[in-house]
């Protein structure tokens, strides 16, 4: 790995506001990174307010090994950084791209991941765009922090947590700071991340009308555990060997990460307490894993040794909060991205993307709307409701699914049939289909990498009737290979003497 490559050069893309604003952006994680890099980059001046004062790390395994980031708490946790999130670096910051690959992060192509039943190879366009950057999460945190802080518009005021907002009535006029001291701005943007105290800020202010929030439990705790490969050895195939499966009363992946680590990560109901807690024992974690036929590759003798501990995190809820209400901002001057305006079941993998969707939404307000507050504010929302919310409504339909399947396995319970039918056409349907036929396959890794709305994998014709096709089929293949063991038996497995 290259610890001493010269910082990212600015982008060579035209700043595109003629009246350039001073914007304060509370939270210097991923989203607030992003806004930074992309308002900076249209020409505003950015302030950065982070609360977490720790000295940037050298390279990127020390950013892994020792960066304190506590505002992160999921800094840790395995993160693919999917499709969306990549054309949208391609598009604002196609330096910070190249300096993340030459750091060690690498792209998992469409080309590396179609399976190679599939005969008809030949590249589409649009393939270009298909494509998964792994890295560990802090690796690419690392690179944007010296993107960002490098990037002639942006100050960087590490250290300083922002305590509440300045404001005329519900006009936001800057941040208040935890040192008691206020930082006025044309605009406020909240990237405070999903503990973000943004929407007791907003009280605060004493609005008639406060923003809205719906959320719902995303029914699983994450646990992950790094590793890094021994020399000589090389990562898993994923076309090969596969990446994950569900046994319906657990989930799991292998992640790709950046300088030859990687990752496995498991998904347990949140009810299955027992499960949980015996899984974040490494000895049990380390004999689980072994345990379930597609990690094989992963946890082969000799490949790999682990550099973490297993890290778990629980809370996990898919969340959706609205600033505009019955069509009227309940703020202006103020606007929020990142996990703070829309948490995802990490699951899927959309929490970064989405916080780039709600950066680049804001910049392109911020050209067409100039100073019009309130307009910002709408077209904010206009995003939220195109490109964010449909996936949030997935998310929770899709989570509460599978805690009502989990549910009846734990008591016995008449599963709900729409869940179970729901499951029985994705794994005897789409998923066989896509691995034969390269149009369903190349359909579902758009929809995977969100380069699609979420529900046009579900209503394309093509994808449907085909899928259907291998759905009718289901009796006639060889039963599908048993991923792994029955719960008790993973337990019991799991309680041996190591
Ligand atoms: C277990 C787990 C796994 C995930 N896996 C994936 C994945 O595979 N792919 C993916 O795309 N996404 C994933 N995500 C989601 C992704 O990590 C988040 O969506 C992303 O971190 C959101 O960025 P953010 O900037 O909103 O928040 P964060 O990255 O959490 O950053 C918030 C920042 O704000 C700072 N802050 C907070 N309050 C203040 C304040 N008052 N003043 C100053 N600073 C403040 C914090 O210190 C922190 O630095 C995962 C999430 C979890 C929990």
């Amino acid at each position: 790995m290259t610890a001493t490559t010269p910082l990212p050069t600015r982008s060579p893309r035209a700043a595109r506001s003629s009246d350039p604003q001073d914007v304060a952006v509370v939270g210097g994680g991923m989203a607030g990174m992003l806004a930074a890099l992309m308002l900076a980059r249209d020409g505003h001046r950015v302030t950065v307010f982070e609360r977490d004062d720790t000295d940037l790390p050298a390279t990127a395994d020390e950013a892994f090994d020792g960066w304190d980031r506590r505002g992160v708490p999921h800094a840790r946790q395995s993160h693919a950084l999917l499709g969306r999130l990549r054309k949208i670096l391609t598009t604002w910051a196609p330096d910070v791209l190249d300096e993340l690959l030459a750091q060690g992060a690498t792209e998992l192509t469409f080309e590396r991941v179609l399976p190679p039943e599939i005969s008809d190879r030949t590249p589409r366009p649009g393939d270009e765009d298909l494509v998964v950057l792994c890295c560990r999460r802090l690796t690419i945190e690392w690179v944007l922090r010296r993107a960002a802080t490098a990037e002639p518009g942006v100050t960087w005021r590490g250290g300083v947590g922002v305590a509440g907002l300045i404001a005329d009535g519900a006009d936001v006029r800057g941040v208040r700071l935890e040192d008691g001291t206020s930082v006025r701005a044309d605009l406020v943007v909240v990237g405070g991340g999903r503990n973000s105290q943004v929407m007791e800020w907003i009280a605060e202010l004493g609005g008639e009308v406060q923003p809205t929030e719906e959320q719902s439990d995303a029914g699983i705790i994450y646990l992950s555990r790094f590793y890094r490969l021994r020399d000589g050895q090389e990562l898993p195939l994923l076309t090969k060997d596969g990446a994950g499966g569900d046994l319906g009363y657990l989930a799991f992946a292998g992640f790709y990460g950046d300088n030859r680590t990687f990752s496995i990560t498991f998904g347990v109901p949140t009810g299955d307490r027992e499960l949980m807690s015996r899984l974040r024992e490494p000895d049990a974690w380390e004999r689980a894993i072994r345990a379930l036929t597609p990690l094989a590759p992963w946890t082969a003798d000799g490949l790999a040794d682990p550099i973490t501990g297993v890290e778990s995190m629980a809370g996990l809820r898919n969340r959706l909060r609205r600033f505009v209400v019955d069509g009227e901002p309940v703020v202006t001057g103020l606007a929020v991205i990142g996990d703070a305006l829309q948490g995802s079941n990490p699951w899927y993998g959309k929490g970064c993307a989405l916080a780039g969707i709600a950066a680049e939404g804001l910049a392109d307000a911020l050209v067409e709307h100039g100073r019009d507050r309130a307009a910002i504010a709408r077209a904010m929302d206009v995003v939220v409701r195109s490109e964010m919310e449909p996936h949030y409504t997935l998310a929770c339909r899709q989570d509460a699914d599978r805690i009502k399947l989990h549910t009846s396995m734990h008591d016995g319970s008449e599963p709900d049939p729409i869940a179970v039918a729901t499951r029985d056409f994705v794994l005897n349907g789409l998923l066989p289909a896509s691995r034969t036929d390269p149009d369903v396959f190349r359909a579902f890794f758009r929809s995977l990498n969100m380069l699609e709305a979420p529900d046009a994998l579900m209503t394309d014709p093509v994808v449907l009737q085909r899928a259907a096709t291998a759905h009718a089929a289901k009796d006639q293949r060889p039963p599908a290979p048993t991923l792994g063991p029955e719960r008790d038996d993973l337990l019991a497995l799991m309680s041996l003497a190591g």
